[in-house]
Order: C-alpha cells, then structure tokens, then sequence
C-alpha cells in the first residue's frame, strides 16, 4: 500500500496536511517530535474524517532517530512503501546575525535543511524500485526573499530550495517529482507571538494565510496529474513576494 509520510504532522501547516493527504485516500504517517496531545488530536481528526493515520514520532534533526524509526516502520510494514513524503517539520530562532549564537544557527539547520537529507535518503530507494513518488518540501519566503533576523532560516530554507531543484532532475526519470512550497505568513504556533495587525499591512491579500491554504497547494502537488511539475516552488503568500 501507497503511504504518506507527513514530518511535523502534530499542529499547524503539517496537520492540515496530512488530513489533505488522508481524504485523497493515503494512510498518513504523522510524524512529530514531542507534542503528543496535539499528534493524538491529528490523529483522532483523520479517523472522524473516514481516514487512516498512524503516529510515529522523532526527532527530525537527528540523523539516527529517523534511521531507526524509518527502518521500525518498514520492518512491521513490509509489503507498503511511503510513496508521498512531505517535510514540513521547521522551527525558527529569530535573531540578528550579531547576537546569533551557535546553537541558535545549528538547530534551525539541522531541522529544517539536515531533516530533509536524512528523511529522503532513506525512503527514496522505496520510491526508485516502485517507480512512483512525490516529494514535497515546505520552504519559505524567507528563503526566496531574505528575511532580516532569519540569516539562519533564511539560509535553511534557500538551501532547501536548492536541493529541491537538483533532486528534482536527478529522480525524474523513476517518475519521482521533488517541489517546494514557499508559504507567507501563516496563522500557527509559530507566527502566533506576531503582531498580525501590523504585518497585515504589507500582504496585498490583507490576512495571514490559514494552513490549509497551504495544505491545498501540497495535495495538489501529491496528484497524478501533477506528474510533468518538478523542481518548482509554489509561493503561498497572498502577493507579499512572488
Ligand atoms: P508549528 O505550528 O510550529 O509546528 C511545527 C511542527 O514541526 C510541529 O508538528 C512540531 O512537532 C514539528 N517539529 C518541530 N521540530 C521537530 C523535530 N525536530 N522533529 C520532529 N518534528 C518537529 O509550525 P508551522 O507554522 O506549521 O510550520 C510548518 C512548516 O512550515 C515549517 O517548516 C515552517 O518553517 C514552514 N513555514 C511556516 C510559516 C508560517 O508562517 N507558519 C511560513 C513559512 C514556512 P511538535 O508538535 O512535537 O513540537
């Protein structure tokens, strides 16, 4: 069976997400790091709906806990593959470059950028014996435009992009596309502490974006029909920068 993996799948733009993936028919693997209410709540949300979701916690950032929770999955899954891997898990440690300390840098890097390579190298070998995947990054516009006080998640996200466009051409003969998706500002836990009123000024849409606004656009990319899109980024921003 066709599975999806949804990194950071507990709140937010994740658990929009996989409640997208789970009505489109795929079981969902909702991934988290610590948050088990929140997780349980995901979980509970897809069964409601008619969906299939399980719970598999840890922590992106380190390169063994995602080999041995991937390796756990496959040994008590061995006839199904994760064909739709969305890495979404993110944090941000805002601060101006001079006051950034290192492990302010080396978390943000390590969860938002290192997750990625770590999560996909494992489940692409899946994806290249059975001819079929989609891969689905969530960016930034921090990482297209530059965000001041993000040099490090502005740097994670860029980065993320990057790889986006040389995995794309590297897997598209195994029928594999690898995109991105570049939200705005987005009403979550982690936008939650900013003052919205203000910020809505400067976005020509007036409004932070509702995370199933993004959700839309990463089902869209999970489809069939969106088999001849690779290596692209959707921005998700309400016409802050495009
Ligand atoms: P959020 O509400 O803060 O949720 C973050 C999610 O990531 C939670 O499920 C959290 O799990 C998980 N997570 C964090 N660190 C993890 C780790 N080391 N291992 C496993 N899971 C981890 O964030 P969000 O706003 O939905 O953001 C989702 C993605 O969108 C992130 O990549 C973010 O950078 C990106 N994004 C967000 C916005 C925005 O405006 N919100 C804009 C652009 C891009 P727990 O629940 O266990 O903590």
């Amino acid at each position: 069976m066709k599975y999806a993996l949804v990194t950071g799948g507990s709140r937010g733009i994740g658990r929009a997400v996989c409640l997208r993936l789970a009505a489109m028919g795929y079981p969902v693997i909702v991934n988290y790091r610590s948050n088990s209410d929140a997780a349980l709540e995901t979980l509970s949300l897809i069964e409601q709906a008619g969906g299939k979701a399980e719970l598999l916690p840890f922590d992106v950032a380190d390169s063994e806990a995602v080999e041995k929770a991937i390796d756990g999955w496959m040994e008590s899954h061995p006839d199904d593959y994760v064909a739709v891997l969305v890495n979404n898990a993110g944090i941000r440690r805002d601060n101006l470059m001079v006051f950034m300390q290192d492990d302010d840098w080396n978390s943000v890097l390590d969860t938002n950028l290192n997750s990625f390579f770590y999560i996909t190298r494992r489940l692409l070998k899946g994806m290249m014996t059975k001819r079929w995947g989609r891969i689905i990054n969530v960016a930034s516009l921090s990482g297209l435009k530059g965000l001041a006080g993000q040099t490090n998640y502005s740097a994670a996200k860029a980065a993320l992009i990057g790889a986006t466009k040389a995995l794309a051409q590297e897997v598209a003969p195994r029928k594999i596309t690898v995109n991105a998706v570049a939200p705005g500002f987005i009403a979550t836990d982690m936008t939650s502490e900013l003052n919205e009123d203000e910020l809505r000024k400067m976005i020509p849409a007036g409004r932070f974006g509702q995370p199933d606004e993004v959700a839309a656009a990463v089902a869209f990319l999970a489809q069939e029909d969106a088999s001849y899109i690779t290596g692209n980024v959707i921005s998700i921003n309400g016409g802050l920068y495009t």
